[in-house]
């Protein structure tokens, strides 16, 4: 549909409700690469804070309680924190700050569509560079592009591939200058973080998330850590109160008993290493050795086994056009439930 009032760009827009909206009380979630269990503990925080909040008043505007919390957390100082509505909303923070009209941002993909979207709201040029073929990313045609452009986002480990990049990799994406969006979702289940990197480049925003393997998804608390500069010219377009004061409070819980967080980590790499032994002895599919919570396997009926799974209640991601379908690792009893499904589809293919 199409208003007379629309920008030019929505012509090339589709909602993210059209990738994502399957629901369902009894659907067995695997699309979405969220944490199967809740933090009890955190609820049971909140739960006890909630009487005392003051939730009449605005919060503090600079969300500077929570920026050094997490500062603490990851071993930076509050300025070089922002915090977001989920990190989708520092993507658009990024776009605001930093992408003019027809600006080119170099994108690796397949990747987190978002990127090439908000790209496209801020009417910057998206050039999407594919994958090798196995794909891993291609480092030298990386940077060769990046040369022409403004921007680089790289997600590491990539969704949907669950490969990660290694730091000698991004050092040469950073050493042309660009500016580097290093979108770390899922680096918890990698055990690994290019954070690091942010002490010899000012050129580097790394953004995180609590959704993945803390596991609050719901409660849409996101951040980026970065040099001051990058920072402040992200604060000057962020909105005020962006954040609610329960998401702010329950993200700092998380923090509080990360423990949690590091357990979540364990047990869905247990669950990964057996979704992914299990994948590999089907015929028909070929799954990706991942770093993430969730796996992509090719295979040549992606359609027909995204359907199937959706009669038998289990929810995967299916993309229109592509050969390969994308897993969320779930609870040992619920990668168990697919692979038997999988099975039994795959066998009247
Ligand atoms: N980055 C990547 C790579 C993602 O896959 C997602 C969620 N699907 C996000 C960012 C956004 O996460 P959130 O807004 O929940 O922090």
């Amino acid at each position: 549909m199409k208003s007379k009032f629309d920008r030019d760009i929505l012509s090339n827009l589709e909602s993210y409700s059209s990738e994502v909206s399957v629901s369902g009380e009894d659907l067995i979630r695997l699309h979405a690469n969220e944490l199967p269990w809740k933090n009890e503990a955190v609820i049971l925080a909140l739960k006890e804070s909630l009487p005392s909040m003051p939730i009449n008043r605005y919060p503090e505007v600079t969300n500077s309680e929570i920026r050094q919390k997490i500062a603490n957390y990851i071993g930076f100082e509050t300025k070089n924190v922002l915090i977001g509505n989920g990190s989708d909303e520092i993507i658009d923070t990024i776009g605001k700050a930093f992408i003019s009209p027809l600006d080119k941002v170099a994108i690796p993909y397949p990747t987190f569509s978002l990127y090439s979207t908000i790209t496209k709201i801020y009417s910057g040029l998206p050039i999407m560079i594919p994958l090798n073929k196995d794909y891993t990313p291609p480092i030298k045609k990386i940077i060769s592009e990046v040369k022409n452009a403004k921007i680089a986002i790289i997600c590491s480990p990539n969704n949907p591939t669950g490969i990660a990049y290694t730091d000698e990799e991004l050092k040469s994406i950073l050493d042309t200058g660009v500016l580097v969006i290093l979108d770390e979702a899922y680096a918890e289940f990698n055990g690994h973080s290019g954070m690091g990197l942010l002490n010899d480049y000012n050129n580097l925003i790394v953004m995180k998330t609590f959704s993945k393997a803390f596991g609050l998804a719901g409660f849409r608390t996101g951040y980026c850590v970065s040099s001051e500069i990058l920072i402040d010219s992200m604060s000057k377009v962020m909105l005020p109160y962006n954040l609610n004061l329960a998401s702010m409070k329950i993200a700092e819980y998380a923090i509080q008993h990360k423990d949690f967080m590091i357990n979540s980590v364990k047990k869905i790499k247990e669950n990964r290493k057996y979704l992914f032994g299990a994948l590999k002895e089907l015929d028909g599919v070929n799954p990706i050795q991942s770093s993430a919570n969730f796996i992509l396997f090719e295979t040549e009926n992606p359609k027909i086994i995204y359907e199937e799974l959706l009669k038998r209640k289990i929810l995967i991601r299916y993309f229109e056009g592509k050969n390969y379908l994308r897993v969320t690792v779930g609870t040992y009893e619920e990668c168990v439930k697919f692979i038997s499904s999988l099975k039994e589809i795959l066998n009247a293919c």
